[in-house]
């Protein structure tokens, strides 16, 4: 693909290798009435992917073009409204020193130098509302997330088994749930640290991210305690997944070089048709106490 490199005034919009031009917030009083309109618009969702569909939408009537694409590293987004072609046009939008991301309009032939110039203003629009979503965005990932792990918590859990349990029943599909205790972890937050005890659930719940499969959510459910929903499956599944679970995390031989002894049992449940959300859990859960009680490093099926 080739790059158009357009320079103009102390804005340079430059090939993809380059840095781009960088779009800052104009006062509101200076944004033109399309820029104003546009902003306008835009703040009725706090939705990025939304805010993108509608600026594509507005700045198209202004500037045609085939394809803009938002990505932001920091939040891990990549949005692509339209499709991308060989001319382009990249913007770094930031407010302050919070950089929001990049923008690339692309189209077949090169933009001209008033186009441009259209595009940066309606571009200032943008920022204030992108801004906010992205904050939101933010927010709402956080509350859902683990942040020592990055696993998704105990409050997404009890979404995702929420709208499993009814994907289940919708369609007559099975449903199961494992839950995973590791074995004497006091013991090695005593012997090695509370800081190795960390290590120790990172490294757990990456074993476990590996071994799972991608329709498979792992949740940290506590403290030593993960939770994993397995839609789609039987009993006899997730038995499967289970011993080849505990076998990953039983083979983990040591953290940062030093040799940490570590084993998990697990609890294992099939959604049946007198369950609800609290049900299905506290039968993986009273399987687990069971696993524990004939001596852990082992797994056990709900009766
Ligand atoms: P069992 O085999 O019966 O499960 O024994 P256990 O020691 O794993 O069980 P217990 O529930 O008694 O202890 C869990 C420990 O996990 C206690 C707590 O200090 C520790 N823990 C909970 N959350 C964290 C954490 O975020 N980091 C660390 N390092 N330790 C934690
Ligand atoms: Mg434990
Ligand atoms: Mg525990």
């Amino acid at each position: 693909m080739t790059h158009t490199t357009h320079t103009k005034g102390n804005l340079k919009l430059v090939s993809a290798e380059q840095t781009p031009a960088t779009i800052l917030p104009a006062n509101p009083e200076h944004l033109g009435p399309r820029a104003l309109e546009l902003m306008g618009q835009l703040q009725t969702t706090l939705d990025i992917a939304q805010q993108l569909e509608l600026f594509a939408h507005l700045a198209n009537q202004t500037v045609p073009f085939n394809g803009v694409r938002y990505a932001d590293s920091q939040l891990d987004h990549d949005y692509l409204v339209g499709i991308e072609k060989a001319h382009q046009a990249h913007y770094r939008l930031s407010i302050d020193d919070d950089v929001l991301g990049d923008i690339t309009f692309s189209r077949e032939h090169s933009f001209q130098e008033v186009e441009l110039n259209r595009l940066e203003n309606l571009l200032a629009g943008l920022l204030y509302p992108l801004r906010n979503a992205r904050l939101y965005s933010h927010a709402i990932s956080a509350a859902l997330h683990d942040p020592l792990t990055g696993i998704c918590n105990r409050g997404s859990f009890h979404q995702a088994i929420r709208r499993d349990i009814q994907l289940a029943r919708r369609k007559e599909r099975p449903l199961s749930l494992i839950v995973v205790d590791l074995d004497h972890f006091k013991r090695i937050n005593d012997r090695f640290g509370h800081s190795m005890g960390d290590r120790v659930l990172q490294k757990t719940t990456e074993v476990m991210e590996q071994a799972i499969r991608g329709s498979d959510m792992l949740f940290r459910y506590g403290g030593e305690e993960f939770v994993i929903l397995l839609s789609d499956t039987t009993l006899d599944g997730a038995k499967l997944l289970a011993e080849r679970l505990r076998e990953s995390i039983a083979a983990i031989e040591n953290i940062d070089g030093i040799e940490v002894p570590i084993s998990a049992s697990l609890g294992i449940a099939e959604l049946n048709a007198g369950d609800d959300e609290d049900s299905l859990f506290d039968r993986a859960d009273t399987a687990l106490y069971r696993a524990k009680k004939r001596g852990r490093n082992r797994i056990q099926a709900a009766l």
